[in-house]
């Protein structure tokens, strides 16, 4: 799997996955839904409106993030396997 933004400099781990859709793990949009949960959910995005509105969303929590990582996405053809 290709890894478009890690946890080692980046608060968002997101990657294409091979099923057909872009997951971004354990996601933080997700925090404080739970109670309590080491593991966050997943979320997996099936189109760039919703790629584009995931990421505005971390920015807005200002969540740190590769600048170009929305273009460097879309600039995958395989993006959605
Ligand atoms: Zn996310």
């Amino acid at each position: 799997m290709m890894a478009y933004s890690r946890f080692t400099n980046s608060d968002i781990y997101i990657y294409s996955h091979i099923d057909g859709y872009i997951e971004c793990c354990a996601c933080w949009l997700n925090k404080g839904q739970e109670e309590y949960s080491l593991f966050l959910d997943n979320v997996k995005i099936y189109n760039d409106l919703d790629l584009a509105r995931h990421l505005k969303a971390h920015a807005n929590l200002g969540h740190e993030m590769p600048d170009n990582l929305l273009q460097d996405i879309l600039q995958d053809d395989d993006r959605y396997g």
